[in-house]
């Protein structure tokens, strides 16, 4: 069988876990792997201030606290993403209004944002879909124009870029997800990065449970006590060894990663040459880290005959996302914003294949092989 996903693991993960355990006796948050994490996110992707969390969840959630919205206050989100998207902001008490999304990328169509602004609107939550980039320029210049903020969900992005500048750096706060599923992973994970500087203090705050403890250990204060909203978001400083082990190797994963992608891409291509499939269109400026490889069928039927196809020949595929404004919880907490054209009927043809760090090429020709004889009988 032929898994569609496996954690990523380079091999020193377990010597660093050993070292926060054994050598260092710090195994809570914020110890020496954890710095060691936040300066390699910061040097690598020039945050102003990365802190890790508990999940990219968490770190959305982080993100929701910081954007301090009223009740009744909106977030302007796609459809088509994981329901974290959605909880985070819902917590705190906002509307979700859903905006359709490019059919090339599967990202938010950047086009329709403005209309669905509000006088209740406070924040612009894109999210890099398969780590390529959504149009940025055009989203942040609709914030800076109607004075909204952006929280950028790049779970699905680390390592990737947009224009030359990596993703999740680019919003007013960017959440990364090192969950295993994800390209580099400490197990459950995320990050969030920080990038105006007028929101670390608080952002560290909130971290620690409400409490002013990292001006306490500065020693800007003489006692630590609850200063503000607030929950538990620090990450085990033995999941940070594991992390901290493949960042160091993060060039080698990526570029693996890469290989493969381009594989099922060289050798699909034909098929959407023929019209039989489409492939995934990685805009102009945008560098992805191949997050994902996904296809599209011509409709749901196909794509469900496709999935039990590649089954029998031993290939675990997935599709995934009931966009959320057809969920149950979406129908009460959000509305969407115009028509539906794409979110459902792009969604219902998409399929992904198995992609992870350190594929073997054979296994990634079975299922190459296996989607062409699907389509070529
Ligand atoms: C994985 C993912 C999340 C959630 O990350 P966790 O670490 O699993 O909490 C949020 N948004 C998107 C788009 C994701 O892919």
């Amino acid at each position: 069988m032929i898994d569609f996903n496996v954690p990523p693991y380079v091999g020193t993960e377990m010597e660093y876990v050993r070292e926060a355990a054994a050598v260092n006796h710090k195994i809570c948050g914020d110890g020496p792997f954890s710095a060691r994490c936040h300066q390699w996110m910061e040097q690598r992707f020039g945050a102003r201030k990365a802190l890790l969390t508990t999940s990219g969840t968490a770190a959305l959630e982080m993100a929701a606290i910081l954007c301090d919205l009223q009740p009744g206050d909106e977030v302007i989100l796609p459809s088509f993403t994981f329901s974290s998207t959605a909880t985070a902001f819902q917590m705190v008490g906002a509307t979700l209004v859903f905006v359709d999304i490019r059919p090339d990328t599967m990202n938010i169509d950047e086009t329709l944002i403005e209309a669905a602004i509000t006088s209740r609107t406070r924040v612009i939550v894109p999210v890099h879909y398969a780590g390529v980039a959504c149009e940025m320029d055009t989203i942040m210049d609709i914030a800076a124009r109607h004075d909204l903020l952006v929280v950028e969900d790049a779970a699905q992005g680390v390592m990737s870029t947009y224009k030359g500048r990596p993703l999740g750096t680019i919003g007013t706060f960017g959440c990364y997800s090192f969950h295993e599923t994800k390209n580099y992973s400490m197990g459950e994970g995320g990050a969030i990065l920080v990038n105006d500087p007028a929101y670390i203090e608080r952002a560290e705050i909130i971290r620690e449970k409400g409490t002013n403890r990292q001006r306490f250990f500065r020693g800007q204060v003489d006692k630590y006590t609850w200063v503000d909203r607030g929950g538990s978001y620090l990450q085990s400083d033995m999941n940070a060894a594991y992390l901290l082990a493949q960042f160091e190797q993060a060039d080698a994963i990526n570029d693996d990663r890469l290989r493969t992608w381009h594989a099922y891409w060289d050798a699909l291509l034909p098929l959407a040459e023929r019209g039989l499939i489409e492939l995934p269109t990685v805009p102009e400026g945008c560098v992805h880290n191949a997050h994902m490889f996904y296809l599209k069928c011509k409709d749901l039927d196909e794509r469900t005959a496709l999935i039990s196809h590649l089954k029998q020949r031993g290939v675990l595929a997935v599709f995934h996302y009931v966009p959320l404004h057809s969920s149950p919880a979406g129908e009460v907490f959000g509305r969407f914003h115009g028509e539906d054209v794409y979110t459902t009927r792009e969604g219902d043809r998409l399929v992904r294949l198995p992609m992870y760090y350190d594929m073997r090429p054979e296994d990634t020709q079975t299922v190459i092989d296996a989607v062409k004889e699907f389509y070529q009988g």
